[in-house]
């Protein structure tokens, strides 16, 4: 069962969900894009998986409920993933969109290579 509640993060009151299990609930904001679920209590943060420092370090608790809030990494598969990047002071959504054959684009987007890799050697010389 879902419900809508307040989010304890950034108290928007139409876009964060609970979503009610047997065993646990699980919560996800649209508007901040944190999420979390009962699981998520103090000294059981490591239950996080692949999360990176930043993601460490912008947990949220949540005085209510008693759990801790991260912001999400969603992983779209083909369509890309989004996740939060920059430090603890300045950081936003990141959306990653690459296909099996753009992995130079990907690089150059992320400032690895050039921009001028597709000119050949000779005439990038001249
Ligand atoms: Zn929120």
């Amino acid at each position: 069962m879902e419900r809508v509640i307040d989010c304890p993060v950034c108290y928007d009151k139409d876009t964060c969900f609970e979503d009610m299990q047997d065993t646990f609930n699980s919560y996800m904001c649209f508007n901040c894009g944190f999420m979390s679920n009962s699981h998520y209590t103090e000294g059981n943060t490591d239950k996080v998986e692949s999360s990176t420092k930043l993601i460490q370090d912008l947990k949220f608790f949540d005085e209510e409920r008693k759990i801790y809030w991260f912001p999400s990494v969603v992983n779209m598969g083909k369509l890309g993933i989004i996740y939060p990047e920059g430090s603890v002071d300045n950081w936003g959504w990141n959306a990653m969109v690459y296909g099996q054959y753009e992995f130079l684009k990907a690089c150059q987007a992320m400032g690895i290579v050039g921009n001028n890799l597709h000119k050949n050697p000779s005439s990038a010389e001249a």
